[in-house]
């Protein structure tokens, strides 16, 4: 008997007698819910009695950024947690010899994560963010070299560097990355999740705290180097510290390499390092997995799913109609 999957409120997975939900953004009736990491667009607030399974670090930054799990579970029978590799905590789930979903996934090592760990599964079902051709990551060491060389000629002419990155995450690998310039100022938004980090050995270097509210006019003059949330450049702090500090702004992001990216952000300059699986690594991800049916979700979902199905794989998109295996073979 096979697993059927459907979108409904989230990803769900029915096997056997048990219903799985994955990554649920509302509450729906299930056995399990499971939670693959603490991105706040794959977080929903359990209810009391809910069985939620998720690692315990994913617990901790989502209770840190508001989101109460409860007592959540790694450990349950025919289930298995893979590291994913996208932040800390991040996990793809396997049930049985079934059913593998990815949530978010990076296809390379980066600093202190790794990259996503595969196993066989009979359905795949995977995020898609940049399943398009155009999207192929360059190489993280040469990213950060070139990233270097622009705080350097920043520092030689005594300007200021923003370093901007979504909060959990990248910021995490920014820090780990440009912290060896001095000073080096963390955002709050920032500071708060690098302490976890920090708590589960991820060597993260002190730095100063900014909070925005009450530090905005009180930075130093002169080159310093803050990791700062995302944010437009035509946003209030950002302007600000444009105007006072002559500060430049980097933007760090895989959609860096869509055109109008940077000018879209309002940034001086932008990178694409990103924490998901490019193109071809969502390619490789699919022939290690090896199923005989793929569901994407996400950014090129139905564009990735074409893609596959040239390839010889059945494929496609999981959007808001019911599927089940028993169908596939059609597909
Ligand atoms: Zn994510």
């Amino acid at each position: 008997m096979g697993a059927s999957v459907t979108a409904n409120g989230g990803i769900q997975v029915e096997l056997g007698e048990t219903r799985y939900l994955l990554d649920p953004r509302a509450r729906v009736k299930a056995d399990y819910t499971f939670v693959s990491h603490a991105h706040i667009d794959h977080m929903h607030t359990p209810a009391k009695n809910e069985r939620v399974i998720a690692s315990s670090v994913t617990g901790e930054l989502a209770k840190a950024r508001g989101y109460d799990l409860g007592s959540t579970t790694e450990e349950v029978d025919g289930v298995e947690l893979l590291d994913s590799g996208h932040i800390l905590g991040s996990r793809a789930i396997r049930i049985q010899d079934e059913v593998y979903y990815t949530g978010d996934a990076s296809g390379r090592t980066r600093a202190f994560l790794g990259k996503c760990r595969t196993r066989r599964a009979r359905v795949l079902v995977m995020e898609t963010t940049y399943g398009s051709p155009e999207y192929v990551f360059p190489a993280t060491a040469k990213l950060v070299k070139e990233v270097n060389s622009l705080i350097a000629s920043a520092y030689d002419r005594g300007v200021p560097v923003v370093l901007m990155g979504y909060p959990l995450g990248k910021a995490q690998l920014l820090s780990y990355f440009f912290s060896s310039w001095d000073p080096i100022i963390y955002h709050e938004r920032v500071a708060a999740m690098n302490r976890i980090h920090v708590e589960h050995g991820v060597p993260l270097k002190p730095g100063m705290t900014f909070d925005p509210a009450k530090d905005r006019d009180r930075l130093p003059r002169g080159p310093w180097v803050m990791v700062s949330p995302m944010s437009s450049g035509r946003s209030r702090l950002m302007a600000h510290l444009k105007k006072e500090y002559g500060a430049i702004l980097v933007a760090f992001s895989g959609w860096a390499l869509g055109r109008g990216y940077k000018h879209t952000m309002g940034a001086d300059y932008s990178f694409p390092l990103s924490d998901h699986c490019d193109y071809e690594e969502l390619v490789r991800l699919v022939q290690a997995v090896s199923p005989e049916m793929v569901y994407t979700v996400h950014g090129f979902a139905a564009e990735f799913a074409r893609d596959l199905r040239e390839l010889g794989f059945s494929a496609r998109p999981l959007g808001a109609y019911q599927s089940s295996l028993s169908d596939y073979a059609d597909g």
